[in-house]
């Protein structure tokens, strides 16, 4: 059994099949997990933590990650929207943040405790896989050595240009937003406010603020120069990371061909909006760990596509209703948002899928989530 790529989802993939009782291979091209300043995933919602508990990564990700309490929508320095996360009760808050490079390193630390390491900077070559009942893949390793293995599962876990996938020939199918995504980390003299997550609406253009740690706040925007309408919340120290990006809205269909898998950014890429992306991953990573143990890994395509369609609407929706222009559009945003969001059922609808749990209960976790 072999995993391509070692982001969080190939983790959480192999942590879950060894403490099944499988011993894995996990091969990943980089040097080693994400740099902890270059943390493109922050937020871990609670279906994650209810996942990774009976590992014990979750109560290890809650002792080191900032609870979100709080979210906010502004426009025009005027609070639209307001929501607490903790109306979501359950046995973990309804979202924390922490760096995806913690997080790696969290899950790494317990597979390590089943006698598994990722391999590092072993690539696995893209050349087409004529028989997916067997796949077939070949290695190449830092020192150029190749090895060519004879696999009875192969996870494709290897990020959005997956060269599984495209190995066997399978689409990406979806479309890109036309603007650039622009993002700056900051980390600042002193601590603060880590506890709650705004959104402020300019006409044109919003920038997002996130926490990171108790003293880095991230800052994502529309606008290229978009540092100048960030209020900081104390002396910045210094700036940590800037990067920008597009927004792409993909996914694979089927998740599965024969005995090769797909699993995380390998099947399915939307935008950060509702901090889904490696949650939903770690949830197909878990999904198809415990199939495999009930010998069932051929349903895991049919299980998954439903949350995975689900979720990229949703993200599309959330995207669309920060980024509009359509001045119109924009008042009648304004004016409704707030309105329906006084309404119940609305507000907990929205805040139960902030904590990941409009998708399918795991059904081999005994407890109350
Ligand atoms: C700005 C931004 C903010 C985000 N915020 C959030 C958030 O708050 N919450 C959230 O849930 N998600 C978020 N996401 C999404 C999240 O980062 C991804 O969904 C997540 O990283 C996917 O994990 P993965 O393991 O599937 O893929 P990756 O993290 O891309 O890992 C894939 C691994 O495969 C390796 N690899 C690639 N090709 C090969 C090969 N041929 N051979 C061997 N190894 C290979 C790579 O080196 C890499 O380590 C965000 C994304 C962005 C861009």
């Amino acid at each position: 059994m072999l995993i391509a790529g070692a982001g969080p989802v190939g983790l959480a993939a192999a942590l879950e099949l060894a403490r099944r009782g499988f011993s894995p291979r996990i091969v990943d091209d980089g040097t080693g997990p994400t740099p902890l300043q270059e943390s493109r995933a922050l937020g871990v919602n609670a279906r994650t933590l209810t996942l990774l508990s009976p590992s014990g990564v979750a109560e290890r990700i809650v002792t080191d990650a900032q609870p979100i309490e709080r979210f906010r929508v502004r426009a025009n320095k005027k609070i639209l929207i307001e929501l607490d996360t903790r109306e979501v009760k359950g046995r973990f808050s309804a979202i924390c943040a922490l760096p995806q490079g913690s997080t790696e390193r969290l899950l790494m630390e317990v597979l390590s405790t089943y006698g598994i390491s990722p391999e590092w900077q072993t690539t696995v070559i893209a050349e087409a896989i004529s028989d997916p009942q067997k796949p077939e893949v070949t290695l190449r390793r830092a020192d150029g050595a190749l090895e060519t293995v004879q696999l009875d599962i192969l996870i494709g876990a290897d990020g959005a240009h997956s060269a599984v996938r495209k190995a066997l020939g399978a689409g990406f199918p979806g479309e890109a937003l036309e603007a650039y995504f622009y993002l700056a980390d900051f980390r600042y003299a002193e601590p603060a406010d880590a506890h709650f997550a705004e959104i402020s609406l300019f006409d044109p253009g919003m920038v997002g603020r996130l926490p990171v740690t108790a003293n880095i706040i991230r800052y994502i925007s529309t606008l290229e120069n978009f540092e100048s309408r960030i209020v900081h919340p104390a002396a910045i120290a210094e700036k940590t990371w800037v990067s920008q990006f597009r927004i792409h809205f993909r996914h694979v269909e089927p998740m599965a061909k024969g005995n090769v898998f797909f699993v995380g950014d390998a099947a399915h890429i939307h935008s950060p909006a509702g901090a889904r992306g490696m949650n939903l991953g770690i949830e197909d990573a878990c999904w198809l760990a415990w199939l495999i143990a009930e010998g069932r890994e051929q349903e895991y395509s049919a299980l998954r596509i439903p949350a995975v369609k689900q979720v990229l609407k949703q993200t599309y929706g959330l995207t669309r209703l920060v980024t509009m222009q359509r001045p119109l559009a924009v008042v009648a945003r304004n004016f409704f948002a707030p309105l329906l969001l006084r309404f119940g059922p609305i507000r907990r609808t929205l805040l139960r899928s902030v904590a990941g749990y409009d998708t399918p209960k795991p059904p081999w976790i005994d407890w109350a989530e």
